[in-house]
């Protein structure tokens, strides 16, 4: 009986070790995940809208002739 008290608490502790440290490595990586998002947002390139001169991510801009950049088909098309 004396065994299996000490196998218990052994267990729980085992348990509650690994359980603590899954918590600290998983925010460890969401910290590490919305700080490159972060870097890689700040990072990008702003270009204004041909049309409207609105300011957009160069990703979310739409090319049109002449190198133009637009913010939406419906401006490059009344371009
Ligand atoms: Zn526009």
């Amino acid at each position: 009986m004396k065994y299996l008290l000490w196998g218990l608490v052994l267990y729980l502790g085992w348990r509650w070790v690994t359980a603590s440290r899954k918590t600290v490595s998983s925010d460890a990586a969401d910290g590490q995940s919305a700080r490159s998002g972060a870097d890689a947002q700040a990072a990008e390139k702003m270009v204004q809208c041909a049309r409207c001169g609105i300011h957009l991510p160069v990703s979310e801009a739409v090319s049109g002739n002449d190198a133009q950049l637009f913010c939406c088909e419906a401006h490059r098309n009344a371009a």
